[in-house]
């Protein structure tokens, strides 16, 4: 077993997403009036993330964080323990206040490229069949969370192994549609 840990959902290996599988509820850590929010849908693009803004539970390396259209997205049991972590940042990640677990991050900026999208982990959720993380994102930056850099070669070789292709920013195919969603705002992009 390898000494490196990435996140307890993953380090023994990946669950499978579950097809047909349409949703269910996230509860948050607490013992007694857990917040619960109900994600009507199947997660898309899931993945382990490195940032240092993300949700990760006690001892994980990376978070695991996939989206979903807000609109799937309600709070149905105790939405007055919920806070906004930070108001100023592009994801506003709705956090119970008591145990510190992010229930969804929330775009309001029309203009970003994921607006639309809330941000969930999965793990949260009693629920099995979500979608499984295909990728792992800002990798180099868990060493800003405090992993020594001498570490990397180790949690890289990790995470391929895990078949989670590490790259140091998003997956290349979401870099594409930021940067497409870019040039459409800039006139750059010619439609085919
Ligand atoms: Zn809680
Ligand atoms: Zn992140």
């Amino acid at each position: 077993m390898s000494e490196i840990h990435i996140h307890p959902s993953l380090d023994h290996g990946i669950r499978p997403s579950q097809e047909n599988f349409d949703g269910g509820i996230l509860e948050c850590l607490c013992s007694t009036d857990k917040v619960q929010v109900e994600v009507g849908a199947q997660t898309l693009h899931n993945h382990a993330c490195g940032c240092t803004k993300c949700w990760k539970p006690e001892g994980a390396t990376f978070a695991v964080i996939a989206v979903v259209p807000r609109d799937k997205v309600s709070v149905v049991a105790n939405p007055q323990k919920l806070h906004i972590v930070d108001e100023n940042a592009a994801i506003q990640r709705h956090a119970c206040r008591e145990c510190g677990a992010h229930l969804f991050g929330r775009i309001e900026n029309k203009d970003h490229a994921f607006y639309g999208l809330d941000f969930v982990h999965t793990e949260l959720s009693p629920q099995e069949g979500w979608s499984a993380p295909g990728f792992a994102a800002f990798v180099s930056s868990v060493i800003e969370s405090g992993t020594p850099p001498s570490n990397m070669d180790a949690i890289r070789n990790r995470l391929r192994e895990l078949k989670l292709e590490p790259y140091d920013c998003l997956s290349p195919g979401l870099m594409d549609a930021l940067a497409t969603h870019s040039a459409k705002q800039k006139g750059t992009y010619k439609e085919a």
